[in-house]
């Protein structure tokens, strides 16, 4: 089961990502506020996630810094970034992010960014 870590200041954006992506098939191990809450949780889980969904604009700490951040305590973190804001694109793929899903996107387009993303890994990792 593939495991997803979700990082969404909307509530009902959050809400939605985790009912989604349930009937997909996934297993959402976490759901943070913002980049603060996400580093916590982050840290607190004992087995990381496979996948982190990560927003940018949030409170307190935004989804590139969020990034830099979770990259450096674990090198294998696996982030999707998931924003409106195109402009920080370039930025977020230069900090070794896995993909880049402009908002709005359908489900069907993050179930498959997903799978890529795990099945890229697996190639890698053997
Ligand atoms: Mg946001």
């Amino acid at each position: 089961l593939t495991s997803i870590l979700i990082v969404e200041d909307d509530i009902y954006l959050q809400k939605l990502y985790e009912m989604m992506l349930k009937t997909q098939g996934f297993e959402i191990i976490g759901k943070a506020g913002n980049g603060s809450e996400a580093i916590n949780i982050f840290k607190s889980l004992p087995n990381k996630p496979d996948i982190v969904l990560m927003d940018h604009r949030m409170p307190i700490k935004n989804g590139i810094d969020t990034t830099l951040e979770l990259t450096r305590l674990n090198s294998n973190t696996k982030i999707i970034f998931i924003s409106a804001d195109n402009s920080v694109k370039k930025r977020a793929l230069s900090i070794g992010v896995k993909c880049f899903i402009e908002k709005p996107f359908s489900i069907d387009q993050l179930n498959n960014e997903i799978k890529k993303v795990i099945e890229n890994s697996k190639v890698v990792n053997n």
